[in-house]
């Protein structure tokens, strides 16, 4: 009957990560043993962890009061560090006239906060050789990392299956004031190399595809009462809270271009050629009095640098079009390492 579990286990886990519906799992209160595992791909040196951050889109139910999800989505600035419509589309509804507090509110609990995530065995829960998606904060990783790369200087690979090192992740404390440390453990067994085979596939942990982003933003909307918006909208568009958002407001796919090296190389050279020759009168970039006629004091956008999704945005004007940002773009508040081990 063992056996029998055990081969309903590994199919369950199998088509969860199959379909991407796997949860992640933070560490749980206590000390708990953690092993870490190598990567999921074909070649050896794979990684070994992915960056994660969700979305979760919420609104009210009229029906309880109560908040009820309504789209979640990987951040793709996060995860794949491009541009993110929905971080986008956020920052552009909280800075709608007409918001009222608590869509405010919703909308800010809808941004994405960044969790390491590895390939985990959980050796003191109830499956220990089940592969488990371990979420960790960013400053718990950060010790993790320090330790994998102190072990390695040591000649330890703690990721080995046969010779790697345990983590003992010690939880306590509550929302805000909840804390994990981690030590390695004393001793550690070799883990079967047999779990390998339900590994998840951390790659297609945090893909997403296009409908769920149409998804996401078309929740921001009926939450917000906001138009979804791509990058290319108008001024106009991100103060006009009255407008419903079309299938063509959706359709911003095209309007994200692929990375490109050789065109990004090409887009620098001009810019930097342009800044030599642009002086401040650059006209252009002014306001005509015809275009300011109408705006209000609500029309304009006040950069917040703690705002990613805005510091975003300022990252793709480009010169000449738009007008060239210097400054702090982004500021995060995070205790240092130091700070934090005290
Ligand atoms: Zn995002």
């Amino acid at each position: 009957m063992a056996s029998v579990m055990e081969s309903i286990k590994k199919k369950k886990q199998e088509i969860a990560s199959k379909t991407n519906r796997t949860k992640s799992a933070k560490p749980l209160p206590g000390k708990n043993r953690y092993r870490l595992l190598p990567t999921w791909r074909k070649e050896a040196d794979g990684p070994v962890f992915v960056e994660d951050g969700k979305h979760f889109i919420k609104d009210i139910d009229p029906a309880t009061g109560k908040e009820k999800i309504q789209a979640v989505y990987n951040c793709d600035a996060i995860v794949n560090g491009t541009a993110c419509d929905v971080c986008d589309a956020l920052a552009a509804a909280a800075h709608s006239a007409d918001i009222d507090d608590s869509t405010l509110n919703l909308l800010e609990e809808a941004k994405a906060r960044g969790v390491i995530l590895f390939n985990a065995l959980h050796v003191t829960g109830p499956d220990p050789l089940v592969p488990i998606v371990l979420a960790l904060t960013m400053t718990t990783a950060d010790q993790v990392f320090s330790m994998i790369i102190e072990y390695d200087d040591a000649g330890v690979d703690m990721l080995s299956l046969t010779a790697g090192i345990d983590l003992i992740i010690d939880k306590t404390g509550s929302g805000f004031e909840t804390r994990y440390s981690v030590i390695a453990a004393p001793k550690s067994a070799p883990v079967d190399a047999s779990v390998m085979k339900s590994i998840n596939d951390l790659d297609a942990f945090v893909a997403e595809t296009d409908e769920a982003r149409v998804k996401a933003l078309s929740a921001i909307s009926v939450v917000s009462g906001v138009p979804a918006i791509g990058r290319s909208a108008s001024a106009g568009a991100l103060t006009d809270g009255t407008k419903k958002p079309t299938a063509e407001d959706m359709d911003i796919d095209d309007e994200v271009p692929d990375f490109d090296v050789e065109k990004l190389a090409e887009s620098a050279a001009k810019v930097e050629a342009e800044i030599k020759t642009a002086t401040d009168d650059t006209p252009e970039l002014k306001p005509t009095p015809d275009e300011l006629a109408g705006v209000s004091e609500d029309d304009i956008l006040i950069h917040d640098v703690t705002n990613a999704g805005l510091a975003a945005q300022l990252a793709l004007l480009e010169f000449p079009d738009a007008p060239y940002p210097i400054g702090i773009f982004r500021q995060v508040n995070e205790p240092v390492y130091g700070e934090w081990a005290e």
